[in-house]
């Protein structure tokens, strides 16, 4: 050890951190340990939160001013795929602290690698030996490579140079993916001495595996986006539009050298778990025995903090993983002795030692050990039975046998055993489960909770119906209060994510949250789902979207951008200016559909719809495109509609009174016995008659047509045998499209010297100029070549391989008149083969009887074209191709015939 004092691991943090912020990075909190993204459950990375940015997206971060091209964090990760490891290697957590400094198009290699290894050896900050230290590359990165031998010193044989599944981040991504920013990768490695094993550096490189080599930081290069297979099956690697840093070093690996302790075991945030274990149990952290003490430490710390980031233990997803952890952490205490729940006695100490770095752990404290004991409590009850019904299962199979796929998943149904303890108990008495049996049983099991629950794996945001139909139970369905208002007070009955129900939301994540009152209209009748705004004391929320569950319960998607959302939340709920738009395009489809009737006839139905603030679409059935006298007239009515500004009103009635009243309902749309009846008071005269509109409709409209402003169709066009698609646009967007159209047609118009009203005029005007032009050019091409061909100079006639053979070398004389002039050759020479040149193209032509001794000019011009950067073929009289080099290609002929 070359430090004077042990540092302990929060120093460690501290000295990472500041080190970074002296070299010009910002200091970002941690992510949540939910993942920011949907590729995996748990954030498996410091880098996961930033992916956006490294995709190019502006290095801005809510809550914080200005942008920051370099950030420092410290993330906590969760790896679920470590979790076997767990106890086993002295190398790996289930929950673990990934210090990490980022560049976002700022620096590069040069500077990662040189402050790494500033940080890790001066005597200032980390003070480690550097004659220990050792890296690892990937194969071609030379400049990682040079970077570390020439710059920093490090000797040749400190680096070994690996493929694509060790040095790329994430592994094999190049192959494999997934998706998004990846890079090669340069692994530092710290040399733990004999005691730990005896292999050396050189060794390394094949087995791959050592405890005496241990990785402490991977320095990732991000500079390729990798996208979907191309379509001949290779993967696509884009390069960024800039190259990024990301990295990640292991705390407690660190802090375990720096402490000169065998593994994090021993360090000083564990060591207090630990101890507490010993006191609690009052067995000896010692033997076999150990690993129990080993597995409770590790655990409740990856439990606490999942339950302080608001994720409920539960039966699916990352609850199911975490009470999984819980489980198996409860039954290593039981092994230790303890039959009264003692986990949750470990978080105040889990606390104190993550806290400062991570204060939603001490804030939600007593939350997180209550949820802790009732699970443990629960566990405990059907531990004792479960053990012992496994305990009879297993007496009965001998060593070497299997437990059937059925009772492992009666023990995970009735007892509560999850797969892996079951197989971790099986395995002490030298017997294997039965997983394929096991998987069948528990999809018979899914299915059969999906047939008996109310609406089934919802598609909705793919929120799952048990946490649902609670809230329905409990609530009802939510009372939706936006066709009069767009701002009111709410309370939140729940917060989803995939299949599961959280307690809170933090700033940067996303989910799908219940009110018990919302003016926020969901998705329905062509209408979107209203976009807005969620906001309570301390924190804001954006509404990206609103669904609804087939029962009634609106799901507003929310992205939460500051402070932390929690279930019983007062939150006040404010939907977003542009429903107005939404609403104009809305009305004004009504109105549309009703024209639509009276000019093409009562045949056109309704065949789909979609309803936005920028613009609205109407799909009916209809055989022919509409003629420019339809479409003025149809949008002649609905524009008479809003002139008349009538009143829009809405009313409840029974069915079959609205069917009566003559509103018009959507052919095979399933209505209830009441329904929600828009109509607007007043007709447009048409022919002789009133035009009017009334229709079962559950959507948000103005209140009088006036407000709709203007009304423009854009386009009429097929989507389907005898269905046409008309797409119109209101108010704004309507008087901006056509300033817009008449701006450019008054530039188009400027730009050909006259006024629009004589545009039409001008234009066919040009367009017979220009059928001139192309005529004179043609026969202008044709002197060329004559002139070219005249003198008979200029082409030669030579005796090659049995045929007479005329070539020609002609420029600026291509296609037509390149093949007519390849005819005169042929004639005016009397040769057997005509062989004539342009600057980018070759024509052979082969008199009929030298094609009757066997000359092929298709033949022939594909080994000219071949030697001429090219390609073509031809029948045996006539062949042509494009080449690069005209002259290359002619010269070729000589060998072509011989
Ligand atoms: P290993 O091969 O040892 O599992 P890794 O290649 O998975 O490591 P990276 O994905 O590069 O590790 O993560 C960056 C750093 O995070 C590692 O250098 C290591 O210090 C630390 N780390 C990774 N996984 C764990 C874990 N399960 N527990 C503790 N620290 C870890
Ligand atoms: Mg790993």
């Amino acid at each position: 050890m070359t430090a004077t004092r042990t540092l302990s691991t929060a120093e460690i943090r501290e000295k990472y951190l500041a080190f970074f912020e002296s070299k010009g990075h910002f200091r970002l909190p941690s992510h949540s340990i939910i993942s920011p993204d949907t590729t995996t459950l748990f954030t498996v990375a410091g880098m996961q939160p930033f992916k956006p940015q490294f995709l190019g997206a502006a290095a801005r971060f809510p809550g914080h001013e200005g942008e920051h091209k370099r950030i420092t964090t410290t993330q906590k990760c969760v790896r679920i795929d470590d979790i076997e490891n767990v106890g086993r290697t002295n190398r790996h957590n289930s929950l673990f602290e990934m210090l990490g400094n980022f560049s976002f198009g700022d620096y590069f290699k040069r500077e990662a690698i040189t402050w790494a290894w500033e940080l890790l050896t001066s005597s200032e900050w980390l003070a480690l030996d550097s004659s220990k230290l050792y890296v690892t590359v990937y194969k071609d990165d030379d400049e990682a490579f040079g970077i570390w031998t020439k710059e920093v010193g490090l000797p040749e044989d400190h680096v070994l140079r690996f493929d694509a599944d060790e040095n790329f981040w994430p592994a094999d991504a190049p192959l494999k993916g997934p998706n998004g920013p990846c890079g090669p990768c340069s692994e530092i490695y710290y040399d733990r001495g004999p005691a730990f094993g005896s292999d050396t550096w050189a060794e390394y490189a094949d087995t791959r595996e050592s405890n005496r080599f241990l990785e402490i930081w991977n320095l990732v290069f991000p500079q390729y986006d990798r996208r979907d297979l191309a379509p001949d099956g290779t993967p696509v690697l884009a390069d960024l539009p800039f190259k990024n840093i990301d990295t990640g070093m292991g705390l407690h690996r660190v802090a375990a050298i720096l402490q000169d302790v065998p593994d994090f075991y021993g360090i000083d945030v564990f060591k207090l778990l630990i101890d507490k274990v010993v006191e609690l149990s009052g067995r000896a952290y010692e033997g076999a025995t150990s690993v129990s003490h080993r597995v409770i430490a590790d655990h409740v710390r990856m439990v606490s903090m999942s339950v302080a980031d608001g994720i409920t233990l539960s039966n699916t997803g990352r609850g199911y993983t975490v009470r999984k952890v819980l489980r198996r952490a409860s039954r290593h205490a039981y092994l230790l002795g303890l039959r009264e729940p003692v986990l949750y006695r470990l978080v105040a100490l889990v606390a104190e030692t993550m806290g400062s770095a991570f204060p939603e752990i001490k804030t939600h404290q007593a939350a997180v050990e209550a949820a802790i004991k009732a699970e443990e409590t629960r566990f405990l009850a059907t531990l004792e039975s479960g053990t012992a019904r496994l305990d009879t299962l297993l007496g009965k199979i001998e060593r070497g046998g299997v437990l059937s796929g059925e009772d492992a998943f009666t023990l995970y149904d009735t007892y509560g055993f999850p797969l892996d303890l079951t197989r971790e108990i099986a395995e002490e008495f030298g017997v294997t489960i039965d997983e394929a049996g096991f998987d069948k049983s528990l999809e018979a099991a899914q299915e059969r909770a999906r047939a008996g629950s109310k609406y089934g794996k919802s598609e909705l945001f793919g929120a799952v119906s048990e946490v649902l139909d609670e809230v329905l139970a409990a609530n009802g369905p939510t009372k939706f209060v936006g066709y009069e208002e767009l701002s009111v007070e709410g309370r939140v009955l729940a917060i989803v994510q995939g299949a599961e129900a959280l307690s809170r939301l933090s700033a940067g994540s996303e989910a799908q949250v219940v009110l018990d009152t919302t003016p926020f209209y969901a998705e329905g009748g062509g209408e979107v789902g209203d976009r807005g705004w969620i906001e309570w004391s301390g924190g804001r929320g954006f509404v990206r979207d609103t669904k609804k569950t087939p029962s009634g319960l609106h799901l507003h998607d929310v992205l939460v951008e500051e402070g932390e959302l929690t279930v019983e939340a007062s939150v006040r709920a404010v939907v977003a200016p542009e429903r107005q738009a939404t609403e104009r395009h809305h009305t004004a489809t009504h109105l549309l559909h009703a024209a639509l009737r009276a000019v093409l006839g009562s045949g056109v139905r309704q065949a789909g719809s979609l309803v936005a603030p920028e613009r609205l679409r109407f799909d009916f059935t209809h055989g022919a495109a509409l003629s420019p006298q339809e479409i003025r007239e149809v949008e002649r009515l609905v524009n008479a509609w809003i002139v008349a500004d009538f009143p829009v009103r809405y009313a409840y009635m029974n069915i079959d009174e609205a069917r009566t009243s003559g509103a018009t309902a959507l052919f095979g749309e399933k209505y209830g016995d009441v329904v929600r009846v828009v109509s607007v008071e007043g007709g447009v005269g048409f022919e002789d008659g009133l035009v009017t509109s009334k229709e079962l409709c559950g959507g948000a409209h103005v209140t009088r047509t006036g407000e709709i402003g203007a009304f423009v169709i854009v386009s009429d066009e097929n989507v389907a045998a005898g269905v046409r698609r008309v797409e119109a646009l209101c108010g704004e967007a309507a008087t901006k499209y056509v300033r817009d159209t008449l701006e450019n047609v008054s530039r188009v118009a400027a730009t050909l010297n006259t006024g629009v009203a004589g545009l039409g005029e001008r234009v066919s005007g040009l367009q017979g100029q220009i059928k001139d032009l192309g005529g004179q050019i043609a026969a202008l091409k044709r002197q060329l070549a004559q002139a070219q061909m005249g003198g008979g100079a200029s082409s030669s006639v030579r005796d090659l391989g049995g045929f007479k053979v005329a070539s020609l070398r002609l420029s600026g004389v291509e296609g037509n008149e390149l093949r007519s002039a390849a005819d005169d050759l042929l004639d005016k020479s009397g040769a057997d083969l005509a062989v004539i040149a342009g600057d980018k193209g070759l024509v052979v032509k082969a008199s009929k009887t030298a094609v009757s001794r066997g000359a092929h000019a298709g033949q022939l011009i594909g080994k000219l074209a071949a030697a001429g950067g090219g390609k073509g073929g031809g029948r045996p009289d006539m062949a042509q191709a494009g080449v690069q080099d005209a002259d290359a290609a002619l010269g070729a002929l000589e060998n072509a015939l011989s």
